[in-house]
């Protein structure tokens, strides 16, 4: 058996210690006679694997008490409409940096559903390679929330900060946060937002899963015309089991966060790996004549590493020789081309290593 190194932007590698349990565990699990995956939902066994992923999730972001956590479904792109619906119910328009091509995805969403929303702030001027700065940030004076893409998946460009969610009149509203692809890479002070959402495929386990974090005061903000899956107050209410959940994928997420708890050691310890990983992929891609990326280095991110080679006709043989070195999905979105390594938590150093080594090797050879 080969485990490959897999950069894959999602679904993404998951670590290999977690699909052992899964396969231990798979066929019998802990003496039941049964897998997770044939369990009630509401079976007391598989309550208290869904309360021990929520506990050690809280334990891990430090997520205050007075936020609820939801496992919920249907991808990080139902949330697009699910966040409008449940915080305009008093009004308003939302806010939302623009920063690539998944806050758009957000933006056309609730423009689809509600109407005019406020731009408060773009990175278009400079084709996305940098984030607006704080201070370029202006909420209109009936915003009702501010949406940001942490981490733009597919650009490759990340926040350096937390942007502050200020109308003009001072007054204070919730900020959102799509963190599908930065979750759980390091500590995150939860306490300053009113909603953050992840889909799963990528830090958090198999696809399938959405979680949502939202400060309870929000709950009684949404729009009376909602389908109820979509509602967190119902989803809390029912301990994210209105329906049947994605029981497997809550399951995995699970074993994931025990993972980072006990074999990393929490959020810093994985913070301080991913650094290490970006930070030479970063100089190995900065110091060659071959390669390169064009986001300002302050929000490069540390997840996805696009990069793209001086000359196109190289990307086929790049890719066909990668692959056959064991270094998997390493081609660029469908939609921009070139390269993308993804980094996430499960993507080891030997990984970046090894991807380090084979580009260098092939520079010397094709560059
Ligand atoms: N937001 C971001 C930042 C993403 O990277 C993705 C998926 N790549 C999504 C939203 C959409 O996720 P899903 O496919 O789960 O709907």
């Amino acid at each position: 058996m080969t485990r490959h190194f897999n950069f894959c932007a999602g679904p993404a590698a998951l670590p290999t210690a977690v699909l052992e349990r899964a396969r231990d565990e798979m066929l019998d699990y802990h003496g039941r006679g049964l897998s997770v995956m044939e369990m009630s939902h509401r079976s007391p066994e598989y309550v208290a694997i869904a309360e021990k992923a929520e506990a050690d999730l809280r334990e891990l972001l430090a997520i205050p008490a007075n936020y609820r956590v939801l496992f919920t479904q249907g991808g990080a792109s139902q949330q697009f409409a699910a966040v409008p619906y449940n915080l305009l119910g008093e009004g308003g328009r939302p806010s939302f940096v623009d920063t690539g091509i998944w806050s758009r995805k957000a933006i056309k969403e609730a423009r689809h559903l509600f109407g005019e929303v406020d731009l408060a702030a773009s990175s278009e001027e400079n084709g996305h390679t940098a984030v607006p700065r704080p201070e370029a940030i202006r909420l209109a004076e009936d915003s009702a929330y501010l949406h940001y893409t942490a981490n733009e998946t597919i650009g490759g460009l990340a926040f350096d900060y937390l942007p502050e969610a200020l109308r003009p009149d001072g007054r204070e509203v919730p900020l959102v946060g799509d963190m599908s692809s930065t979750i759980l890479s390091g500590p995150l002070d939860v306490s300053r937002f009113g909603v953050i959402y992840a889909g799963a495929q990528k830090n958090i386990g198999p696809a399938g899963l959405v979680v949502v974090i939202v400060r309870d005061d929000l709950l009684d903000r949404a729009r009376a015309d909602m389908p109820t899956l979509f509602s967190y107050k119902e989803l809390a209410a029912a301990g994210s089991m209105v329906n049947t959940p994605a029981t497997y994928s809550w399951y995995l997420a699970g074993l994931v966060f025990e993972w980072l708890k006990d074999d990393i050691g929490g959020l810093s310890a994985m913070e301080a790996i991913n650094a290490r990983k970006a930070a030479k992929l970063y100089a190995a891609i900065d110091a060659s004549g071959l390669y390169a990326n064009p986001i300002t280095p302050a929000n490069r991110s540390r997840m996805n590493v696009p990069f793209v080679l001086a000359d196109e006709r190289l990307d086929a043989p790049f890719l066909a020789e990668a692959e056959a070195a064991g270094l998997l999905n390493l081609k660029g979105h469908r939609s921009v081309g070139g390269m993308r390594a993804s980094l996430y938590n499960a993507v080891p150093e030997a990984a970046v290593d090894a991807l380090i080594d084979f580009m260098t090797d092939f520079e010397q050879r094709r560059g």
